[in-house]
Formats: C-alpha cells, sequence, structure tokens
C-alpha cells in the first residue's frame, strides 16, 4: 500500500502511513497518510525557520520569476494534476480543472508581486523630513486546508504567501492529500529553494503543534466551522497572526419577475456540482411570491437528467461524496426528512453502487429550525425555502449564523443593488450562483464563515501576509542640530 510521503526541506520524507484515503467512486483504500510525530513537525517547522533566513531577502524579480515558472508548469501539468483530484477526491475531471484554473489565478496575482508590494513616499513631511513605508514578511506561516479543494485553496494561501517573502508549511486534509505533494514538487521545479515551501501531512494533531508552536508566525486556516473557530481561539491564543475560514449555509433568492429557467438552471449547476462539496454551493433556494410551485417543478425536472457516477467517466455530471460516513450523513436529511419536509427527489436508490454516490436530492418546504436548514449538509441534497415578500428573504439570511455566499436572481436592478446592500454576507451574485471573487479581490464570508478579520487572496491576501514599516528620515546639517525635548511637530 502507497503511503503519501511528506515533502520537507525540499525532498519526500516518507513514513509509515496509517490514516486511509479511498478513491470515493470504488470505495477502495488507496493509499494511506502517516502521522508525523511531534519531532518531525519541530523538525519542519525548523527547516522552514532556517530557510526563511535568505528566503526572506530574495528579490522581488527571483520571486517572480519563480512564480511565472508555477504558472507555466501548473498549465502544463493541468491533465495530470486533474487526474489525482479526482482520484481521491471524486470530483469530475473537468472540475478538477476548473479548481487548477482557479488556483492558477493566484498565481497570476502573485506575479504582479512588484505592484502589490509597492510602498508609499510622502516628500517634506516636515521640514527636511520625508517618510517612507514598505512591507515586510511575517516568517513562517502555517496553511491548514481542507478537503474540497485540494489545490485552489492551497494555491490561495501560498502564492500571494511566498510572493511577500514567507516560507510555507502546508497541512493539508488526510482525505485528499496526493495533489499537495505533487505541487511541492512543482515549485522545487520552478526554482523554489529547499525548506521554503513543505508539507506536514497529519490530523488534528499535527495541526494543534503548529498552532501553539514558537516558531510559527501566521496561520491561515479554510475548513469547517467548529474547527476554524478552535484554530482561531488556539493560536491567537498563542500570539499568530489567523484567519480561519469556516462552513456556509448559501442562499440563493429567486424574485418572482426572475427568468425561472435561468434561475432553475442555476440552482442546478451550484447545488448539485461537485456532489454540493463547496463552501459556496447553493443550500437554500428561497422563492419569492407565487413563483415557488413552478420554479421546483423547473428546479426538479432538470434533477431527473443529471448523471451520476465516477469522476473520470466524462458523462458524469457530478461523482461522489468524500467517504462512507460522510455519505450515511448525508442520507439521514432524506431518508429520516424533518417533519413538514416534502422529499421531491430523493437519490438514495444510488447507494447500491461501490464508491460513496448519493444521488440528487430535493427538499421543499424547509425552514429554520429544521436539521436541513440549520446544518451544512455539504452533499448533493438541494433545500427549497418558501417565503412571502423580499423582505422575508432578507431576513431569513441575515438571521443565519452563516455568512459566506448568497446570490440574487431578478431582473430589476433596483432590488439587487438593495439586496447587495442588505444582507450580512461576504460574497454576493446577482444572477450568478457562485460568486467567487476573482483573484484580483478577496475571498471572505461574514459570522460563522470566517474568524479574524482578513479575507483571503488578492489585496487582503497581501495585507495578511506582510506587515508595515514606516520610515521616517532627516539628513540635517551639523549647523541645524540643537536640543529640543518637545514632541516632534509637524507644523
Ligand atoms: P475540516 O474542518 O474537517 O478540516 C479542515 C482541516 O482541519 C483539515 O486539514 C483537517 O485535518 C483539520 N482538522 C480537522 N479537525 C480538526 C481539529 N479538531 N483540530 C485541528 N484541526 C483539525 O473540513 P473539511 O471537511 O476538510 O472541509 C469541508 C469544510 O470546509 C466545509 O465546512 C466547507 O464549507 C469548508 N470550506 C470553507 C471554505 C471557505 O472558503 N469558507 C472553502 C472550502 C471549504
Amino acid at each position: 500500500m502507497r503511503s503519501v510521503p511528506h515533502f520537507i526541506n525540499g525532498t519526500e520524507v516518507s513514513a509509515p502511513g496509517e490514516l486511509p484515503v479511498y478513491n470515493p467512486a470504488t470505495g477502495e483504500v488507496t493509499a494511506r497518510v502517516p502521522l508525523p510525530s511531534t519531532t518531525v513537525v519541530d523538525d519542519t517547522v525548523a527547516a522552514a525557520r532556517a530557510a526563511w533566513a535568505q528566503w526572506r531577502h530574495s528579490t522581488l524579480s527571483q520571486r517572480t520569476n519563480i512564480l511565472f515558472s508555477l504558472r507555466q508548469l501548473l498549465v502544463e501539468h493541468t491533465d495530470e494534476l486533474a487526474a489525482l483530484i479526482t482520484s481521491e477526491h471524486g470530483k469530475t475531471l473537468a472540475d478538477a480543472k476548473g479548481e487548477i484554473a482557479r488556483g492558477l489565478e493566484n498565481v497570476e496575482f502573485a506575479c504582479g508581486l512588484t505592484e502589490h508590494l509597492k510602498g508609499g513616499f510622502s516628500s517634506q513631511v516636515a521640514d527636511g523630513v520625508d517618510v517612507h513605508s514598505f512591507r515586510e514578511p511575517l516568517g513562517v506561516v502555517a496553511a491548514i486546508t481542507p478537503f474540497n479543494f485540494p489545490i485552489m485553496v492551497p494555491l490561495w494561501m501560498s502564492a500571494n504567501a511566498l510572493a511577500t517573502g514567507n516560507v510555507v508549511i502546508l497541512k493539508p486534509s488526510e482525505r485528499d492529500p496526493s495533489v499537495s505533494v505533487r505541487l511541492a514538487q512543482l515549485l522545487v521545479e520552478a526554482g523554489l529553494p529547499p525548506g521554503v515551501f513543505n508539507v506536514l501531512q497529519g490530523n488534528a494533531a499535527t495541526v494543534n503543534q503548529l498552532l501553539e508552536h514558537r516558531d510559527v508566525d501566521a496561520v491561515s486556516f479554510v475548513g469547517s466551522t467548529p474547527v476554524a473557530r478552535h484554530v482561531y481561539e488556539r493560536a491567537t491564543q498563542h500570539d499568530k497572526r489567523v484567519q480561519a475560514l469556516g462552513g456556509a449555509k448559501n442562499h440563493m433568492v429567486v424574485l418572482p419577475d426572475a427568468d425561472l429557467d435561468i434561475a432553475a438552471d442555476a440552482a442546478i449547476n451550484a447545488g448539485y456540482g461537485a456532489a454540493g462539496e463547496r463552501c459556496m454551493a447553493i443550500s437554500v433556494v428561497v422563492a419569492v411570491g407565487d413563483i415557488a410551485d413552478e420554479l421546483v417543478s423547473r428546479i426538479a425536472e432538470r434533477v431527473d437528467r443529471l448523471t451520476v457516477g465516477p469522476g473520470d467517466d466524462p458523462a458524469s455530471d457530478f461523482g461522489p461524496v468524500i467517504t462512507d460516513e460522510h455519505r450515511q450523513r448525508v442520507l439521514r436529511y432524506v431518508t429520516q426528512p424533518d417533519p413538514g419536509v416534502r422529499v421531491v427527489r430523493d437519490g438514495t436508490a444510488l447507494t447500491a453502487r461501490p464508491g460513496f454516490f448519493v444521488g440528487p436530492c430535493l427538499l421543499d418546504g424547509v425552514v429554520p429550525g429544521m436539521r436541513a436548514y440549520d446544518d451544512e449538509i455539504f452533499g448533493p441534497v438541494l433545500s427549497v425555502s418558501r417565503v412571502a415578500t423580499y423582505a422575508d428573504a432578507v431576513a431569513l439570511i441575515n438571521a443565519n449564523p452563516y455568512g459566506n455566499g448568497t446570490a440574487i436572481f431578478t431582473r430589476d436592478g433596483n432590488a439587487a443593488r438593495l439586496f447587495s446592500r442588505q444582507v450580512s454576507v461576504g460574497m454576493i451574485g446577482v444572477n450568478v450562483p457562485i460568486p467567487v471573487p476573482v483573484s484580483s479581490y478577496s475571498f471572505g464570508g461574514w459570522k460563522n464563515s470566517l474568524f479574524g478579520h482578513s479575507h483571503i487572496y488578492g489585496p487582503e491576501g497581501i495585507a495578511f501576509y506582510s506587515r508595515a514599516k514606516v520610515v521616517t528620515t532627516r539628513w540635517p546639517l551639523a549647523s541645524e542640530s540643537q536640543i529640543d525635548l518637545g514632541f516632534p511637530r509637524t507644523r
């Protein structure tokens, strides 16, 4: 049985595998992940710290060259990387390539680092005095990532962290860890010095050691809300700079004036794509007014046309969920529905196949207080909530403890504008169901979808991974020297 290696100080480090990695399309164990001892974690942090001593002084053009090369390598190896992702995550190859393309955007953004790291200069703020500012790296960044985007989320973090002169220790999800090792190899091929990007396999214990480690300076986390909260609290207690992105419950509001075919297509794409295992997946369609019956019927028609199968079969619209345990949890929302819920489509028949498949499920009449509404299901289960008015839809969204993404479908520009101002949500789509910002903006939710103040990637990513210095300069002539104990004034 293959054991997935760590990647420490520029080389693969083998260790006996412990946790199983599945091919979710077959249910077979294909590899095992090692759990590093505390000594291995300490040694990795020490190697990263040592590498930082030089990397922090690398020139901006050296870093830019490496990032450009990485971009080229990611393009050249897209098919291979996508196949690796599909074999451990289960998503379709097309979806895996989409994830790589969105990760690539972050490398492209980071390639503009000379612009992003440009400081300010103010001449003559007082007589003979100038001020300039610049940003410096933090040091060792621990990047802790979820299973659902095994290359995109590591690139959200590492592209900007490396560009700003930090070293990275990536702790990938133990469920689909192999592609992170391939990323590390490509970074070395791109010219990154040993120790600047490391992959430490492991689980919660590995994460906890990093959160408390004296030589880790910052933590970027993406995962579920309970773990994000824990990571934020534990790491800030240990004086780290932390951003911890959590789970989601994304609502898509359909106003009565919307084109219902466009809305139904969007609900299908965003509800069932990647088997619903996206943090920006639509989980609840909020039907406003008297369109609900017609909307549910158009969504159901489209559900019947979906093909669920292995991710490497081009005919599959979506693949399996990540583990059997997760599948059992997802199925309960349909096999034991909350009282009052109408199960419009039941995808449980697919469970007879090998692998961790769940067919598309559609629930109607879902309201707050029901498990199907309150929980982040993270599977191919789309719920419909019916409300009377636009104001009810906004109130529903704002009362929800999550605030990652939301969307509105309408032909009324003013309603859309008001919606984007009135919802307590970080990312909003207008007739766009999955509004993941392009890499020149930053990504982040509100409320329980993000702990810390900094969104990830884009300009906020650059700010998160660097800190400012401001230098005030005067070159006095000897004749200007004087003793003056007053507080320095500019006027
Ligand atoms: P998870 O929280 O179980 O795991 C994420 C990471 O944390 C993994 O590396 C894991 O090893 C580690 N971990 C797990 N339990 C831990 C613990 N008790 N202490 C310390 N570390 C621990 O998440 P997942 O199941 O891999 O991913 C799915 C979740 O991630 C969903 O909730 C989804 O919404 C969320 N997600 C959010 C975003 C976002 O941008 N907000 C993006 C992708 C995924």
